[in-house]
């Protein structure tokens, strides 16, 4: 039956393969069904395992999220400081740390934990982020309800006496013994796992097999992190054959996950739209320059239009400024006619310098080949402001125009930048970040290996044989990054 196989297709596409759930109502949320067709069709094939992986993640999420008799007796036990043995539902719940893009790369790798660790995955929504995101799993909510008993976000810290690195210190968990022959009733409620890099590294005893044997007894977990910890969760031995099932493409980690998860809400989705529809759905090229200054390396404007400016002409990724043209005969216009094209730069940054000058430019002057660039900036907030949630209502709708983008070039170390890329499943050009003691870098951009973002703060991996290795040397999968050095990126 010709029609009916058609329709299939269809829905499959609008469904990107099998990796969105068809049992949502499109009006509630109308970014997860369009926000595809501004791209071009992801250039990673979705694995039919993760596809189904999600599906019964989605229905264990049904039966033990909020809301549900099993929730509500999960809380009960944490109330009453009780962890008891072979629960029915385990929990991870996600606090937020940093700003936007840090947050979403930070819940996709809670998710991926989730997934591989049989828990639901819960979210403290801050007020900043409230009604950013349409709920992810049909049928029930992510958000962690209102009355949760750990609730306070403030004792969530390196030296929290919860945290799971601090509990083996106490001997409230023990080192020294097999974690396998541990009753859960016998350890605390809860755990809390510090994601937290400190001193750009992630701490020991996370990333391990035992750690992980131990850490999976408790029925509620409550994580914060500041960084992509997913090509982490490859290092650690237990999960590797089910990750290898789940992304036979490693550098599609985020581009399936990020794209499962996020999709915003129709108040967003319609800045987004209009953006979309009045400024780039009719030009020919669309290339995103994202440009990200950070407090602890500030960059002078002109150094770093300088390098922008260094990478556009040595990557070509903007057609030459020709002379201004003269007052003279046809065949002049017609040479450089550019066949009507238009290209158009979206920028994404805090200032409006980049763009005033990049307009200026080829509003002064044409372009060689007659070819028109157009250029576009949403918003410029000047500030960061991570409390606010019109601010971040913006970032959000900026990340998305960003990955609507054919080519995009971004600064180094941004997290904003990553989700925007990896979204777009597009290899970006990066503009690397000056040496410590430079205020310039001598290259201006390297293209990147992989869509994947890069985890900047490196596990140690010492476990309990206490062994430190380069993993980027042993494990054929992950290399270090182009724009952070030590940092670990998948691909
Ligand atoms: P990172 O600090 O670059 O890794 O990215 P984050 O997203 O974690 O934090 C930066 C925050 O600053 C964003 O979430 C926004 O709130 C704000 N911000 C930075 N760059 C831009 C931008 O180009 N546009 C907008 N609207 N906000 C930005």
């Amino acid at each position: 039956n010709v029609s009916a196989s058609t329709a299939t297709s269809v829905s499959q596409d609008k469904l990107l393969g099998g990796l969105l759930s068809a049992a949502f109502d499109e009006s509630s949320c109308q970014s997860r069904y369009k926000s595809n067709l501004y791209r071009k069709p992801s250039p990673f094939p979705l694995s039919p395992y993760l596809a189904q992986k999600l599906r019964k993640y989605e229905a264990y999420h049904k039966k033990c999220g909020p809301g549900t008799k099993r929730y509500r007796r999960a809380v009960k036990q944490l109330k009453a400081g009780r962890n008891a043995d072979n629960s029915e539902c385990k929990y991870v719940v996600w606090f937020p740390c940093n700003g936007l893009g840090n947050r979403m790369l930070t819940i996709a790798s809670t998710f991926l934990y989730a997934l591989l660790t049989d828990r639901v995955l819960l979210m403290h929504v801050s007020a900043e982020q409230e009604g950013l995101f349409c709920e992810p799993f049909p049928g029930s909510s992510w958000v962690l309800p209102g009355n949760f008993p750990q609730n306070n976000p403030h004792k969530l810290h390196i030296g929290a006496p919860e945290s799971y690195a601090n509990m083996l210190k106490s001997n409230v968990v023990r080192n020294d013994v097999d974690p396998s022959s541990v009753p859960a009733s016998s350890l605390p409620a809860y755990v809390y796992l510090h994601v937290e890099q400190f001193q750009l590294k992630l701490s020991d005893n996370v990333f391990c097999d035992e750690d992980q044997v131990m850490l999976g007894k408790f029925n509620w977990m409550i994580l914060k992190s500041d960084s992509y910890f997913a090509p982490a969760l490859f290092l650690t031995p237990m999960f590797e054959a089910e990750l290898a099932k789940m992304f036979p493409q490693k550098e599609a980690v985020f581009h399936h996950l990020g794209r499962y998860l996020f999709h915003p809400t129709n108040r967003v989705w319609g800045i987004i739209r209009r953006y979309y529809e009045a400024y780039l759905a009719r030009v020919d090229e669309k290339i995103g320059f994202q440009i990200r200054i950070f407090p602890e390396k500030p960059i002078k404007f002109e150094n770093m239009y300088d390098q922008l400016m260094r990478c556009v002409r040595e990557q070509r990724l903007l057609p030459e400024l020709g002379t201004a043209e003269l007052p003279t005969t046809n065949a002049t216009a017609d040479a450089g006619n550019g066949n009507g094209k238009v290209r158009a730069v979206l920028i994404a940054s805090l200032y409006s310098g980049y763009y005033e000058k990049i307009r200026g430019m080829y509003y002064e002057s044409p372009t060689k080949n007659g070819e028109i660039v157009a250029v576009f900036q949403p918003s410029h907030e000047e500030q960061q402001q991570y409390t606010s949630n019109e601010h971040n209502q913006k970032a959000l709708a900026e990340i998305y125009l960003l990955s609507y983008c054919d080519k995009i070039t971004m600064s180094a170390w941004s997290t904003f930048g990553y989700v925007a890329y990896s979204f777009a499943g597009v290899k970006p050009w990066i503009l690397l970040r000056p040496d410590w003691n430079r205020e310039t870098s001598d290259v201006a951009c390297v293209r990147s290996t992989s869509v994947e973002p890069c985890l900047h703060s490196s596990p140690i991996l010492g476990c309990r044989a206490k062994r430190d290795v380069d993993v980027a040397a042993v494990k054929p999968y992950v290399r270090h990054c182009e724009d952070v050095g030590f940092g670990l990126k998948l691909f």
